[in-house]
């Protein structure tokens, strides 16, 4: 079984697919690592994330298994993530990787931007996690905080936007909901009510 989880960053759509992952017992792929890994990397040696020959060389020279969990997870990562992501060359780049992992009989979850659409266009399920803009900034409000990190609400709010914007803007592979894909609202749940009715979704498409 391979479950696609797509939607816009804070939407949820981490928790849910973790979720999904330990219920089925399934392997997980949080395909924004290798964005945010990626990003990182440019970083890291002082180049610019919208560089594409900086972007791709990164990309080509990413190590699944050395990527640093944690440091990825900064403001600064997902910013340089959703810059290189934006790039053709370096979604090339990552693609063999991700059908890869999705080609694993054991079954699969992945969660991104564009894996019921590009990546995994016959996912048994399909879910598009997403949530009111007020509700995912709070959400990454308290996760950069918990990291340390000191931003304020509307200062984020404004980096959420541009990211979406970039995320559904670009011509490759742009976030959007696949058409087989079933919507799910997080803004008025917490984590368990999320992933139930995301169990839901998923049940009532294996019957
Ligand atoms: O989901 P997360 O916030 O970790 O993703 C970081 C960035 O990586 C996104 O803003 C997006 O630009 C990019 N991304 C993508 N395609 C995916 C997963 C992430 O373009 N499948």
């Amino acid at each position: 079984m391979i479950i696609a989880v797509d939607g816009p960053t804070a939407s949820g759509k981490g928790t849910v697919a973790k979720h999904l992952a330990a219920r089925y017992g399934l392997k997980l792929l949080d395909t924004g690592t290798l964005y945010r890994a990626v990003g990182l990397a440019v970083l890291d040696v002082g180049g610019d994330p919208a560089d594409e020959a900086a972007a791709l060389a990164a990309a080509q020279a990413l190590n699944l298994a050395a990527i640093d969990q944690d440091r990825i997870r900064s403001s600064a990562a997902g910013a340089a993530a959703s810059k290189v992501a934006a790039q053709p060359a370096v979604r090339a780049a990552l693609l063999k990787a991700q059908r890869d992992f999705a080609a694993d009989p054991a079954g699969v979850v992945l969660d991104g931007r564009d894996i019921g659409t590009i990546i995994c266009p016959d996912a048994d399920v399909k879910l598009f996690v997403t949530a009111s803009l007020e509700a995912r900034t709070t959400r990454r409000l308290a996760e950069l905080q918990a990291r340390g990190e000191t931003l304020d609400f509307e200062t984020l709010k404004t980096q959420i936007q541009e990211r979406d914007a970039r995320d559904m803007g670009r011509t490759d592979a742009p976030l959007r909901q696949a058409p087989d894909a079933h919507l799910l609202d997080t803004t008025e749940l917490n984590v368990e009510e999320a992933a139930e009715a995301a169990s839901r979704i998923v049940d009532a498409a294996r019957r």
